[in-house]
């Protein structure tokens, strides 16, 4: 049932993605429920420059709000994918683009295209349309006449400073009361352990049915009706984010991708917006002081850096998200290094599943709830640590992140070096909603050289007919993205012309 009254608490990206998606699903599900967001302009949000993925796309398309207005509005840049430099040894380089051209191969639910690939010993960014656009740093848009029309079926992500995303997001925010003010104490009933409301620092208390914990690293209510931290940083090598920005220079074609570039005790993030470059060194407090680490990315980039904040990183999650009748989402719930751009996508992937949850409730939606994003978290976890899997042993932080692989990353890496990983190695995620499966390792195992191209050619071997229609598509998708990347505007001319084009 859907709750009269919903306070989401926190006015970063995560609480107004919550407010207008809880808003609107309980509209269309005839239960017209009464949004408040509570935010604080005494306390700022998290704003680093920030990377998505498909679904933020998704969720723009959900609510009929315009691509082209969000992109010319927030600065916002096109994203096809990571580029990860150094990772597996100085200077090696490999790309995870962010479509699955599976889904328009034609050859079932399989991995052909990358058995094709890895047989070979091609990259399996070949049958990619984001491969090619980023190759040449083209946008996803041709013009024809007048017009400019997409070049492919693909959703893709976008760059932005959330900051000014979240700010956008609050001016199409429809019926939502808004607070400004700070959550002074949190008022639970002693009996069933349920929040009653909130008393703010003006002395106003507000009610509700249900709360919705966005207040960042604070974890304001959450961690007052009893909620536990799952430190992963026995898995996870790095703690530590240095952010700072870089110029973009005048005319300078801007990447449609995020720069992640391996360091000696952690990685550089790289990610345009289209008034400059944020980014951030990612590191281990262990292996490297503060001034060491600037010193470090001021050597790897042969200019000073002016830096910008020191970001302490316990990457985790809540041990439960959802307890009584409060939720919490967004970094106070989860947060890991941002290697793969997951929070804001795992925000919006819990919005979906939270509200089709409200839609259809029973007694265990709140466990299934829980152990989805729990679930959800720790496959993120297990994705990014796979990154680390390297040949470098060139410093001690290196040398240490081989030394710690856990055992169950080794099983994995053993059973994928026998067969390229499918769809059928990962289960689908509640509801079939977006979640990390074949498509993302992929790149990553190929990137590392973690793969094996004669299991390919067996997998292949044994099914001859898979294999003809495996090598056409492959040659076909190939031939007809590399044009469509020719065809497309470049990235920069693309964001240039935003203010006078119209799309479909
Ligand atoms: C270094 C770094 C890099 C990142 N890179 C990426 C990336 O590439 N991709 C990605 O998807 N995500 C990334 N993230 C995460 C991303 O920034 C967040 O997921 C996103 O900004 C959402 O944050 P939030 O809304 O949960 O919290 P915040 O932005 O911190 O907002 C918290 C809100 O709560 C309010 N608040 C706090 N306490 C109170 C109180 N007591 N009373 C009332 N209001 C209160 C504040 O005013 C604020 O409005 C990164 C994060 C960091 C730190």
């Amino acid at each position: 049932m859907w709750p009269a009254r919903i306070l989401v608490v926190g006015g970063g990206t995560a609480g107004w993605l919550a407010a207008m998606m809880l808003g609107d699903a309980a509209r269309r599900a005839g239960r017209p429920c009464a949004v408040t967001v509570i935010e604080s302009s005494k306390i700022g949000t998290i704003g680093v420059g920030e990377g998505t993925t498909a679904v933020f796309r998704q969720m723009l398309k959900h609510f009929d709000l315009d691509e082209m207005e969000f992109l010319a509005a927030t600065g916002a840049t096109i994203k096809f994918g990571i580029r990860h430099k150094d990772w597996r040894r100085k200077g090696h380089s490999y790309d995870g683009p962010i479509d699955d051209p599976h889904q328009v191969a034609g050859l079932g639910a399989t991995n052909a295209l990358d058995l094709y690939a890895v047989s070979q010993g091609e990259s399996v960014g070949q049958p990619h349309l984001f491969q090619h656009l980023l190759n040449k740093s083209r946008s996803p848009f041709a013009r024809i006449g007048e017009r400019l029309v997409p070049v492919g079926p693909y959703h893709h992500a976008y760059h932005f400073d959330q900051a000014l995303a979240g700010k956008w997001l609050r001016s199409k925010a429809r019926a939502i009361d808004i607070i400004d003010d700070q959550v002074a104490s949190v008022n639970i009933n002693s009996e069933t352990g349920n929040i009653i409301s909130l008393t703010l620092e003006s002395g106003q208390v507000v009610e509700a049915d249900l709360f919705i914990d966005c207040t960042g690293f604070r974890r304001r209510l959450i961690t007052e009706m009893g909620a536990k931290w799952q430190h992963y940083g026995s898995v996870l090598p790095v703690n530590r984010a240095m952010p700072f920005w870089l110029d973009i220079p005048e005319g300078e074609e801007i990447a449609p991708c995020t720069l992640a570039w391996a360091q000696g005790s952690g990685w550089m993030w790289k990610i345009p917006t289209q008034e400059r470059y944020g980014c951030g060194y990612v590191y281990s407090d262990a292996h490297l002081t503060p001034d060491q680490a600037k010193d470090e990315i001021e050597a790897s980039l042969g200019h000073p850096i002016h830096v910008r904040n020191d970001i302490k990183i316990d990457a985790g999650r809540l041990d439960r998200q959802w307890i009584g009748n409060c939720i919490a989402l967004g970094l106070s719930s989860s947060f890991l290094e941002p290697l793969e751009a997951t929070s804001i996508h795992g925000t919006v992937v819990q919005l979906m599943l939270l509200s089709t949850l409200l839609d259809n409730p029973n007694d265990r939606s709140c466990s299934a709830f829980n152990v989805a994003c729990s679930r959800q978290v720790d496959n993120f976890r297990d994705f990014i640590r796979l990154h680390y899997v390297s040949e470098r042993r060139d410093t001690p932080f290196w040398r240490d992140v081989a030394d710690a692989t856990p055992d169950d990353l080794k099983h994995r890496l053993t059973r994928w070096a026998a067969k390229v990983p499918g769809p059928e190695d990962f289960a689908p995620f509640p509801m079939n909603l977006p979640h990390v499966g074949h498509h993302l390792h992929v790149p990553v195992l190929d990137g590392l050289g973690l793969l094996s191209p004669a299991s390919a050619k067996a997998a292949l071997a044994a099914n001859p007919k898979l294999r003809a229609n495996a090598r056409r598509m492959s040659h076909a998708l190939t031939t007809e993205y590399r044009q469509a990347a020719g065809r497309a505007l470049g990235h920069r001319e693309f964001l240039t012309s935003l203010q006078t084009e119209t799309v479909p």
